[in-house]
């Protein structure tokens, strides 16, 4: 089973993309430790994306939602799926 973490892209790095920061806010990462442990830090999302995990947040829960990053979704959907 792969778990997890939620990362959020900060958009004060990308001011460009102002109309775009409700959108694909939230991305997947590869936890390779405890969520609590990463909290804060800044990792590479599954997409590519460098976020600041937000420990406080579930991926499983986040995907569902409109904010979460369509690529991210896409490659973590298998090991979801796998959890049921
Ligand atoms: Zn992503």
């Amino acid at each position: 089973m792969s778990a997890y973490a939620v990362g959020f892209a900060r958009p004060d790095r990308r001011s460009w993309a102002q109309q775009a920061e409700q959108f694909g806010s939230w991305h997947a990462v590869e936890a390779h430790r405890p969520t609590d442990e990463l909290d804060g830090e800044v990792e590479l999302a599954v997409c590519g994306a460098i976020v600041q995990i937000w420990g406080s947040q579930r991926w499983d829960r986040v995907s569902e939602g409109r904010a979460a990053c369509p690529e991210c979704r896409r490659r973590t959907a298998p090991a979801l799926r796998s959890v049921g």
